[in-house]
């Protein structure tokens, strides 16, 4: 790493991923630094692993069926995003202009109410680290029954495409689309990745605070960045934090 005027430090990586190349040149926060300011460095590199992984499954004879204007999996499924891409996504509300800003605002809302009148609000908020594979999947069911849509679907298309969370770059199918509207019940293939970046996040957010971290909905990300706020201004070393994330994704 090497400084830089704009109080960013450049890091170059050389990876292999499926035993193609991949280049990382990407810039961090010369300092200390909030989890949520890694994220653009971080999805730059995650994009480049998913474009290896992406031509590795292509070159095998299968096709990734996820194209713009396919919008199942923003219609129904929880989405879970890390609590430093909920604080993310609350300040990417903050800045939208009106009457975008309005209406992203409203759409949370209205999916936040759908989720306490299902009782399903404290579940997610409050996750319980004692649940078992069976009753994440029960109340999972329940969540996509409520076909919850993504308050970032616009015209059917993402309108943060550039900013979304990990699970939403990462979640690329080979299965015909229509199956991704019932992914429990369904055959969907989703393609392998490679790397966990929000595993990673979820593990860095830990050695920060001290406290177990879990995902929540992108849905409850407004309602979770307000209350957990005080864990996730927490910073610490960007050049610590970035290293420990892209080895335990990479692991
Ligand atoms: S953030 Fe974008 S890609 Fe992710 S669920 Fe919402 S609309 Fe879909």
């Amino acid at each position: 790493m090497g400084g830089h005027p704009e109080g960013t430090a450049r890091v170059t990586l050389a990876l292999r991923v499926h035993d193609r190349p991949v280049h990382i040149d990407v810039r961090l926060p010369d300092r200390t630094a909030r989890l949520d300011e890694l994220l653009p460095a971080l999805r730059e590199m995650d994009d480049r692993v998913i474009d290896a992984t992406i031509a590795h499954v292509e070159a095998g004879g299968e096709r990734v069926s996820c194209a713009k204007g396919c919008s199942a999996c923003c219609r129904a499924q929880p989405v879970p995003v890390t609590p430093p891409e909920a604080y993310a996504l609350a300040r990417l509300v903050e800045r939208l202009p009106e009457p975008s800003g309005a209406r992203v605002r409203a759409a949370f809302t209205a999916n936040v109410t759908r989720l306490r009148e299902a009782g399903l609000y404290e579940a997610y908020m409050q996750r319980d680290p004692a649940m078992t594979r069976d009753e994440a999947r029960i109340i999972a069911r329940r969540y996509m029954a409520l076909r919850l849509t993504c308050p970032f679907l616009a015209d059917d298309a993402c309108s943060i495409y550039a900013e979304r969370p990990f699970t939403c770059r990462q979640y690329l199918v080979t299965s015909p689309p229509k199956l991704c509207e019932a992914p429990l019940d369904n055959a969907v293939k989703p393609v392998p990745m490679p790397a966990t970046f929000a595993t990673a996040m979820l593990e860095a957010g830990e050695a920060l605070t001290g406290r177990a971290q879990h995902t929540v909905p992108l849905t409850l990300a407004l309602d979770y960045a307000e209350a957990s706020r005080m864990d996730i201004e927490k910073s610490g070393s960007a050049k610590l934090a970035f290293e420990q994330i892209v080895r335990r994704a990479l692991k």
